[in-house]
């Protein structure tokens, strides 16, 4: 049988010189606050957004059974409706909520298939979870519950705090997707 013995560590100065007792659950007071803060931060400041993580290799989720060429080790089709291209089978894991407070930092003119379009890169803070990766779509939801925007993440930063380095929050950049690209399709439900 395991006995075990709940303890709180209030700061680093508390911590006993020779280790943890035994049993004893580390409470990071700092990490505690620190993410009670970020997540005060996105219930004010934040809109709410919805997440969907795109399936990676990692994740051991069975191949797109309609699109997916295993010769190839591709999608035959990049639009397709089972994995929008993912290569696996559903694609996205299922929607789940979040908030995230949006920093506008560049704007641009640029020329693409749809003509001249204004290119905003936002960054994006989010509380730690959902845990987010590099090309997954971030929808923004508007006051009326109704959705505004579309993005895809890209590079992903934890922010950590010591000593026991847990993600307090996440910070990362977007592009928006353009009005009619296919992951304007991906569903929301
Ligand atoms: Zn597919």
């Amino acid at each position: 049988m395991k006995s075990e013995t709940q303890g709180v560590i209030f700061n680093t100065s508390d911590l006993p010189s020779g280790g943890y007792p035994q049993g004893v659950v580390l409470h990071d007071i700092d990490a505690l606050m620190a993410k009670s803060a970020v997540e005060d931060a996105h219930l004010y400041l934040g809109h709410e957004v919805i997440i969907r993580r795109r399936i990676r290799p990692e994740d051991g989720v069975d191949r797109c059974p309609i699109c997916y060429d295993p010769v190839y080790d591709q999608s035959n089709n990049e639009n397709c409706p089972n994995c929008w291209g993912t290569t696996f089978d559903g694609g996205f894991f299922p929607p789940e909520k979040s908030r995230a407070i949006f920093a506008e930092l560049s704007e641009r003119i640029e020329l693409t298939k749809n003509g001249l379009v204004r290119v905003i890169t936002p960054r994006v803070t989010m509380p730690p979870t959902p845990k987010v990766r590099e090309g997954d779509l971030l929808v923004r939801i508007g006051k009326d519950g109704k959705e505004k925007d579309r993005f895809w993440i890209k590079e992903v930063e934890s922010i950590e705090i010591a000593p026991s380095y847990e993600t307090v929050g996440q910070r990362f950049s977007v592009t928006k997707i353009q009005y009619g690209d296919p992951g304007y399709d991906i569903p929301l439900e």
